[in-house]
């Protein structure tokens, strides 16, 4: 185990709430905190995950600062693998700054962003993959994108990856075994084995890589864009899909005067809806944004939402903005169904041969339904997710995943062509390097200090 100093910092959001909670934890953790601890007993006579009332002292004047319920949870049985002590107070930003810097002048240091996390990392509680799915537990938002990185964090895509690297090591160690030792019949693996395990493992790592599609729609979003003429029911239709869903975020940032971003979610899928609200109805979105912001606002989009008012003959301005979207993944929502058709469905196909035409009524509140499906549908692209799948939802792992890609295949090349074995296990010894990456088995310690710093305060 490594040797740390303590730390302490407030776990619990900064601002007015009940409770409130700040973290302490290394070897002195008790010792300290028992130092401005006044209760019946001392935490060094309490039992491990035993709570304690009493109240915090200031460490310098003596003064009484706020009641306390003192948690306790010995090493190794913490978040941390060391001591812990969890001051519980009252949440106000007042006693929570006070206590933390009593618990500070009384012997420990503030802790840095994720430190409490990393350190479960270098004590081994945790692996690197483990870790970054309590920042994702904690930045999710939908309850579908909670539920992968919950299993993330159980270890589901840990195994994976040791299991795969398990394989690839042993294929090394026979590999190296033969190179010393070139006479001898090695035992284990017969050449046709051998190509047959690179081959399994590549395969495995495609399928993760495939699933880092599905990956980024739950990190990012889907941004969707909703475009139209004026007055066709863009607004009706943004705010027909926020009644009905559950609006998870209301600022982000990025919103401007001009567009407004809104997530919703969409069974489990968090779907940013960019809307050119700030736009007048009177306005078009080129006019006022201007063609480049339009264009760029357009191709940063993942789906559009092209909205046609069904009570009007199509328009050049209609025509313009669907050439506009010519290569984005589309789909027409046909509107105002409820009032006499001037566009019929017959010239609807010509125009849009490929793209799924959904009929909506704003007014009747009808079509909705079926828009939800077809945008559920587009994303996925037909591909069913299943909950207790490995999802790949992190970057920094999909760009392991691919490098781990490269090296496989070149490894499985060389020994194809029967090159000599040590062309073979330097390729080899890459990819389970790469693969290590993922749990962190095989990092450097400022590209983990890198990760760990990317983590908020107190967590
Ligand atoms: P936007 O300019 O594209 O954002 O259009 P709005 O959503 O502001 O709607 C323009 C007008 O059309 C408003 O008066 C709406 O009430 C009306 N409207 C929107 N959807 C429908 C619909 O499905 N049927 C009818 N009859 N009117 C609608
Ligand atoms: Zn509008």
């Amino acid at each position: 185990m490594y040797v740390h100093d303590t730390i302490a910092a407030i776990s619990t959001p900064i601002g007015e709430a009940g409770l409130g909670i700040i973290r302490v934890s290394g070897d002195q953790a008790v010792d300290i905190v028992d130092r401005i601890f006044r209760g019946k007993k001392r935490l060094k006579d309490t039992d491990t995950y035993q709570a304690r009332y009493g109240y915090i002292i200031d460490f310098k004047s003596g003064k009484k600062i706020d009641e306390v319920i003192c948690l306790l949870m010995r090493s190794p049985h913490s978040f941390t693998t060391e001591d812990v002590v969890e001051v519980g107070c009252h949440g106000g930003i007042v006693p929570l700054r006070r206590i933390l810097n009593s618990i500070l002048d009384a012997g420990a240091r503030l802790a840095e962003p994720g430190e409490f996390t990393k350190r479960a990392f270098l004590n081994g509680r945790i692996d690197l993959a483990q870790a970054e799915a309590i920042i994702q537990i904690i930045t999710s938002r939908t309850e579908k994108g909670m539920e992968i990185a919950v299993q993330q964090l159980e270890g589901g895509l840990s195994r994976k990856i040791s299991n795969l690297r398990q394989k690839l090591i042993r294929v090394l160690a026979h590999l190296e075994a033969a190179l010393d030792f070139p006479e001898d019949e090695i035992e284990g693996f017969s050449e046709g084995e051998i190509g047959k395990i690179i081959s399994e493992v590549i395969s495995e790592v495609e399928k993760l890589l495939k699933t880092s599609q599905t990956g980024k729609i739950y990190r990012e979003g889907v941004r969707t864009i909703i475009v139209g003429r004026p007055n066709v029911g863009k607004s009706s239709l943004l705010n027909a899909l926020l009644r009905e869903q559950r609006a998870i975020v209301t600022d982000i940032p990025g919103t401007t005067r001009d567009v407004i971003e809104e997530m919703i979610n969409l069974q489990g899928v968090p779907l940013k809806l960019i809307d050119t609200a700030g736009i007048r109805d009177t306005e078009d979105l080129v006019e006022r944004l201007g063609v480049e912001r339009s264009k760029e606002l357009l191709n940063k989009a993942d789906l559009v939402l092209l909205v046609l008012d069904v009570s009007q003959e199509l328009t050049d301005e209609d025509f313009k903005i669907i050439e506009m979207i010519r290569n984005k993944k589309t789909i027409v929502v046909v509107n105002k169904t409820d009032l006499d058709a001037k566009i019929d469905q017959f010239q609807l196909q010509k125009i849009f041969p490929d793209q799924k035409i959904v009929r909506t009524s704003m007014v009747e509140e009808e079509g909705l339904d079926e828009l939800r499906d077809a945008i559920l549908e587009l994303v996925f692209q037909g591909e069913v997710v299943s909950t207790d799948e490995t999802i790949v939802t992190n970057l920094r792992h999909q760009r392991a995943l691919e490098d781990a890609l490269q090296s496989l295949n070149k490894a499985k090349e060389s020994f194809k062509a029967n090159m000599p074995h040590d062309f073979v296990t330097i390729d080899l010894k890459a990819g389970v390097e790469h693969l290590g990456k993922i749990t962190g088995e095989t990092l450097t310690e400022d590209i983990i200090d890198q990760i760990f710093a990317e983590f908020c305060l107190g967590k």
